[in-house]
């Protein structure tokens, strides 16, 4: 099995230990056309062709690893190519197959993921996978309206400890409630990684996360969801955490030339 989707299977399963990853909440796509041989790309289809919905057209000929739709992060640390599956995007760009395990029907955010791929690539981005999981910490925070304006929860987690800042250097993107799996949010999603954003967080509903594999986009959120866990560590001793001042976090962006 490559790599790519054992990493994924491990991440499914941290998810889970996480409680982020309640029933089938949560979607992974990882584009490892770059992984596969030759041999494995000419497979023939097993089903499909299915259309996208949309037509996106840096994605010819990609392959994908994608989380099945109705499947559990639980179930796919153990087996992933029975909670998941490999896709071709055929050479209409609107359309795709399922080439390998099994027939195993692509989430239904997959036009949203997949539109997020292309936009990637389009831009000659390195980023290859995208995650989005429910941390329960950072949800909760986007109930209250402060935390939504523009980098106020970003400045406040990056100020908890300094590895926040250095392992999520662009911090946490916002966009309001929108509903989930419509193109609205995809559209929105895109444009807060366009505003130089890896990780963004949608209102009242979880993170969506952009990196060069799996395991580092789990990363980026794991290390801004422990920030707000102590951020709440210190509310619940009874005061209002400090934080790092400005002065130490932009010393942190310059001995490590961080991008913000
Ligand atoms: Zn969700």
């Amino acid at each position: 099995m490559l790599e790519e989707i054992k990493q994924t299977a491990r991440v499914a399963g941290y998810l889970w230990e996480k409680g982020w990853a309640e029933r089938n909440g949560g979607n992974i796509t990882v584009n490892i056309t770059e992984s596969l041989d030759e041999a494995v790309k000419s497979l023939p289809a097993i089903a499909g062709p299915f259309p996208i919905g949309t037509v996106l057209p840096c994605l010819k000929g990609c392959f994908f690893y994608c989380k099945g739709t109705q499947k559990r992060m639980r179930d796919l640390a153990e087996d992933p190519m029975s909670s998941g599956a490999i896709i071709r995007i055929c050479d209409d760009c609107a359309s795709y197959e399922i080439i390998a395990d099994k027939v195993v029907m692509p989430t239904s955010e997959l036009p949203s993921h997949l539109s997020v791929h292309n936009y990637l690539l389009a831009k000659g981005s390195p980023y290859r996978a995208s995650l989005h999981t429910h941390p329960i910490e950072l949800v909760a925070l986007t109930h209250n309206r402060k935390w939504m304006e523009k980098d106020v929860a970003t400045r406040m987690l990056w100020s908890m400890i300094p590895e926040t800042k250095a392992f999520c250097p662009r911090g946490l993107g916002m966009v309001p409630y929108m509903l989930p799996g419509s193109v609205e949010l995809a559209d929105a999603t895109i444009k807060v990684i366009d505003d130089n954003y890896d990780v963004v967080m949608w209102e009242k509903h979880g993170v969506f996360a952009v990196d060069t594999d799996i395991m580092s986009a789990f990363d980026q959120v794991d290390v801004l969801n422990k920030a707000a866990q102590i951020y709440i560590a210190s509310r619940n001793m009874g005061f209002e955490p400090e934080g790092m001042s400005d002065a130490q976090m932009q010393e942190l962006s310059t001995v490590f030339g961080l991008p913000k």
